[in-house]
């Protein structure tokens, strides 16, 4: 793009990244739906492998459509750079293994997504990488979690089903302080809604199955670093690679030392990479991306105003109500809305909370029941039913999901059509 003008985020959704190729003249991006890439000569070939020249070797480390997904979405989050992968587990997967050794530890919001907790605590264990979990909302507990092996602090946006919004100030200033990475989860917010990297995050990961794709049509996740943390001292990234003949890959590419640690190692070796087909399909996602955010935030502020104010409902975590605990830091860092995922409690005076959650959601006729959130369509989930279902009610209690929860993912619908769906299915349970 023009190095004369600063584009704003609109034109960057539409452009970044893609400049129609003199070849085909396709304005569309095309899908580059290849494993392998020819190689000129030996001696190319040979310098592509020792990371000499940039250029395509294989699908699993590089692929051009989703070089321009990677470029768009590093413009968008203000970064340096960006990398593709499988799913959003696997964006996890990578950058912790990349920032990490055996041995080491992390300090995690305890306010996760609930696949993204499960890695930490138990699949982690594997790698002898050690996650201390806190409670985020106040920086006193992250200050006591940190000893001399953490490597890296983490958090979400915007927690669930708390509705938590991250303090960016506090947590980065710590980060900051310990010469340590702010690593964030920006997936509910989306970068229309906040950008991690403006308030000192280092780097910023997706599920780009989520708002990015936007449409649920595929799985996939993405790693943006800042290139603005300093490297230089940090072990797994300073330290010589022994596959690479002891390249140094903070020396050798600097402010992308991480990214190329991240794509040529982690990435080549875990195999978690993303096919050109799905890059193809967020990069349709992200040009509506500001259209559908919009969307989403005003619908979900209407829904969750009318949840507030409906007698069969207990209490509301949306931080975008400005009763909510957190709604100062909500105008600070997600000026633009809330996002449109949050939850409620049901009231169900005698009735169990678990056979009220089910028969709501049996009675949505919009809403689909579904383990999935960030698409265009309205969606809804009764933990406690479904994904907590093994869960006695005391452990229910402990993981802070309670049996009269409900989980909503506001979509793009006729606002007055969600609002009487919800009405229709709170009548058929106070009958
Ligand atoms: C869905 C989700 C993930 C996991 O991403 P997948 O694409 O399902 O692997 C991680 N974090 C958050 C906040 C999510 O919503």
């Amino acid at each position: 793009m023009s190095e004369k003008r600063k584009f704003g985020f609109e034109t960057r959704m539409l452009h970044a990244g893609h400049i129609p190729d003199s070849y085909s003249g396709s304005r569309a991006v095309p899908i580059f739906q290849t494993a392998g890439y020819v190689f000129d000569s030996p001696e190319y070939a040979a310098s592509l492998f020792e990371l000499k020249q940039y250029g395509n070797i294989y699908t699993r480390i590089s692929n051009p459509t989703t070089a321009v997904f990677e470029e768009r979405i590093a413009s968008l989050e203000g970064g340096t750079g960006a990398l593709a992968t499988a799913s959003g587990q696997a964006a996890q997967l990578i950058t912790m293994m990349t920032l990490m050794n055996p041995g080491d530890e992390f300090v995690a919001s305890s306010h996760l997504y609930g696949g993204t907790y499960t890695q930490f605590e138990h699949t982690f264990k594997k790698l002898s990488i050690k996650v201390i979990f806190v409670d985020p909302t106040d920086i006193k507990h992250w200050e006591k979690a940190i000893t001399p092996k953490t490597r890296l602090l983490y958090g979400e946006t915007i927690g669930n089903p708390q509705g938590s919004v991250f303090d960016f100030e506090g947590v980065s200033a710590l980060a900051k302080a310990n010469s340590i990475p702010l690593v964030i989860d920006n997936t509910l917010a989306s970068p229309y809604l906040c950008r991690p990297l403006e308030w000192g995050a280092d780097i910023v990961l997706h599920s780009a199955t989520k708002f990015l794709n936007g449409h649920g049509t595929s799985i996939a996740g993405v790693i943006v670093d800042s290139g603005k943390f300093d490297f230089s001292n940090y072990p797994a990234i300073s330290s010589p690679s022994i596959p690479y003949h002891n390249l140094n890959f903070f020396e050798t590419f600097g402010h992308y030392g991480f990214l190329m640690k991240a794509r040529c190692e982690t990435l080549r070796d875990t195999g978690a990479s993303i096919s050109p087909f799905n890059s193809f399909l967020l990069i349709q996602g992200l040009e509506t991306l500001s259209l559908r955010m919009e969307r989403h935030v005003s619908n979900a502020l209407n829904v969750a105003k009318f949840l507030v104010d409906h007698p069969m409902v207990d209490w509301v975590n949306y931080p975008g109500l400005p009763d909510h605990p957190h709604y100062e830091r909500t105008k600070k860092y997600l000026s633009k809305g809330a996002g449109s995922v949050f939850a409620f409690g049901l009231k169900t005076g005698n009735n169990s909370a678990r056979e009220a959650g089910k028969k709501f959601i049996e009675n949505l006729e919009l809403f689909s029941h579904v383990a999935n959130l960030g698409d265009c369509k309205s969606m809804v989930i009764h933990p406690a039913s479904t994904t907590h279902q093994q869960l006695s009610d005391l452990e229910l209690q402990r993981a802070n999901v309670k049996p009269e929860l409900i989980r909503l993912s506001i979509g793009l619908e006729t606002t007055e059509d969600l609002l009487w769906d919800l009405e229709q299915a709170f009548h058929a349970i106070s009958r």
